[in-house]
């Protein structure tokens, strides 16, 4: 595959592991062993029928006929809201818990910002018995209080992180800091494709099943596997990466993310990473950035919580580069309107995340039989209060 990962963990000349030496013997057995314990046909069997039987997978391929007919094309919508935990993100904790078995782990760790991730990962500890510690901002904490009692009710420790803006990025500091402390009974399940080799790549084919779903599900609909476009919202990237996957190395179709704007890219409240940003190394992984001159990270903004983020994987940082997907930015207000057409024409409420990549469809022009695919990461029960304070201050009802 053109757009693969090479030996040392590079997408062109973004990725590699740039860790501390005490990082080294986690990173190392990983590295070595993550392809061989995915190819292995015990963990293939585990996963199927996990992601069959407690995930709900496949997540159904739905054709949209009322948003194809407000904005033309064959618009289908992928329902990974429909998943158990309502998002993506339990395709990616699955994997990674089977993985850690095999490593013979039995303590996990996991960093969260909205707590989607970190729900995700005490689900899959609570269904294989395993401890589970997640990292969180203490601002993020306060501010996410029925996910800290979801990971609590899943017996899930959550540990507030009191550095820095105490939000994502500093979470993720402090569960790279316990796995250095921790090297021998612990795995830490990174939730997006982001970290050091080989975290983007292992997160990446994890979620993948989502674009290998498409290519049949497609075949069944409309008689071929490759759409015309493929729309997803990126935040550290895993669920664009699922649903790019499969379609990486057909360059007939149209690849497209969306990043937060914001309150606007020319604004400093802002998490579009690709619009603004500059290559550097965040989180032991050379990629885009949003940083100052100094080279010190700047605090991103987005309404969405679950795109706040001031790096993005080093598999899109190649893809954008490359030219090979091309990425949008979506301001805090598009979303919203998006959340709420998406709602009134097709009675799906969206998480906010996935919002980002509806509001793209009123900047784009389809051809009457284009097949437009859109990733719809996850469900907008999390959101509820955003939505209901704008229904307020609009007197919707
Ligand atoms: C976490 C999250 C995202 C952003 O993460 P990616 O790694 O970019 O996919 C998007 N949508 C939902 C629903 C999420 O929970």
């Amino acid at each position: 595959m053109k757009y693969e990962v090479d030996k040392k963990g590079f997408y062109g000349e973004f990725g590699g592991a740039y860790i501390p030496e005490a990082m080294y013997p986690n990173i190392e057995e990983l590295k070595n062993r993550y392809l061989d314990i995915m190819s292995g046909s015990s963990f293939q069997k585990e996963f199927q029928d996990l992601l069959r039987d407690y995930v709900g997978r496949p997540s159904p391929l739905y054709y949209a006929r009322r948003l194809s007919e407000h904005y033309g094309g064959r618009i289908y919508l992928k329902r990974e809201d429909l998943n158990h935990t309502g998002s993506h993100k339990v395709n990616n904790t699955i994997g990674q818990i089977l993985i850690a078995k095999r490593l013979r782990k039995t303590r996990i760790i996991a960093e969260t910002g909205a707590g989607q991730h970190g729900v995700a990962t005490a689900t899959v500890c609570a269904l294989m018995g395993l401890k589970c510690v997640v990292y969180m901002g203490a601002v993020d904490v306060a501010r996410q209080a029925p996910n800290v009692l979801r990971m609590k009710m899943l017996g899930a420790e959550v540990i507030p992180v009191e550095s820095g803006n105490k939000t994502l990025k500093d979470a993720t500091n402090g569960a790279l800091r316990d796995w250095i402390n921790n090297p021998l009974d612990t795995h830490y399940i990174i939730g997006s494709v982001v970290g050091p080799h080989p975290y983007p790549d292992m997160v990446a084919r994890l979620q993948s099943v989502i674009s290998e779903e498409i290519k049949w599900q497609l075949m069944e609909h409309e008689g071929r596997e490759n759409p015309d476009y493929v729309l997803a919202c990126v935040g550290g990237g895993s669920n664009a990466a699922g649903v790019f996957y499969h379609f990486l190395d057909n360059p007939e179709v149209k690849l497209i993310g969306t990043e937060a704007a914001g309150l606007g890219v020319d604004t400093h409240e802002t998490a579009a990473t690709l619009a603004t940003g500059s290559p550097g190394v965040l989180h032991s992984c050379r990629t885009m950035l949003m940083q100052n001159e100094d080279g010190q990270i700047t605090e991103p903004y987005s309404i969405s919580a679950g795109l706040d983020y001031p790096g993005i994987g080093p598999l899109h940082s190649q893809l954008f580069k490359s030219g090979r997907a091309k990425y949008e930015s979506i301001t805090d207000q598009e979303a919203l309107d998006a959340a709420f057409k998406l709602t009134r024409l097709e009675g799906i409420i969206p998480a906010l995340e996935s919002a980002h990549a509806f509001a793209l469809l009123e900047k784009m022009k389809f051809q009457e039989n284009d097949v437009v695919v859109i990733n719809v990461s996850g469900r907008g029960d999390k959101d509820m209060q955003t939505y209901i304070d704008v229904m307020q201050k609009n007197k919707m009802d």
